[in-house]
């Protein structure tokens, strides 16, 4: 194991104080392959992603919504056309989300789960009902009506990972898909040492 970010105590790196960095600080041992990263801002999509978000998030800092992060996020990255690739689980959601954007004067295309009622005999479940999520089809539709940013709201733990790998566009996420914590994973982590002990 190489970096073990997730143990450290000390956030030097967070506090600028790397004289007392942890031994196998990556931060203070890899300063080439960090200079050498650190180039990739220079790009210029690279750059002005980090320098918005930078900028949403020091806005008011702690106070907007991340629903209100994405819309200023949007607006000075100067994106026009949306893309949002929403679950059928909230579609009631996604449809109270579009209105907000389009409210905002974005153009937004919107993608549900189940686009294509494909059978899940196509990925090898059988005796299933219910049609196969399709992510990647959710990608490529939005990628064919040119959307410069896509929105992820609830899709699945590895659909997401599908449409990901498939966008064109740039993605964030509104929400993700927890269904037993009203899709708020963190709860199982903030009772990791209680009620969820056997569960996580
Ligand atoms: S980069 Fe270094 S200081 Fe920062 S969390 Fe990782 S080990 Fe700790």
């Amino acid at each position: 194991m190489r970096y073990t970010c997730a143990y450290c105590q000390k956030h030097s790196c967070h506090k600028g104080d790397l004289e007392n960095a942890p031994l196998n600080c990556p931060t203070k041992n890899e300063k080439e392959n960090l200079d050498k990263i650190l180039e990739k801002y220079d790009e210029e999509e690279n750059y002005k992603i980090a320098h918005v978000s930078a900028e949403v998030v020091m806005d008011n800092y702690g106070a907007k919504t991340r629903v209100r992060e994405i819309v200023d996020f949007c607006k000075q990255m100067e994106y026009k056309k949306l893309g949002l690739a929403f679950c059928v689980g909230l579609a009631k959601e996604a449809g109270i989300f579009i209105q907000i954007l389009k409210n905002h004067g974005f153009e937004v295309e919107s993608v549900i789960c189940k686009l294509g009622s494909v059978n899940r005999e196509k990925i090898g479940i059988e005796g299933c009902d219910v049609p196969m999520c399709n992510p990647i089809a959710q990608a490529e539709f939005l990628n064919k009506e040119k959307t410069e940013f896509n929105i992820v709201l609830g899709l699945c733990v590895g659909h997401d990972t599908l449409f990901f790998k498939y966008s064109e566009a740039p993605v964030t996420v509104l929400a993700v898909k927890d269904r037993a914590l009203a899709h708020n994973p963190l709860g199982a982590l903030y009772l990791a040492d209680g009620y969820f002990k056997n569960k996580v």
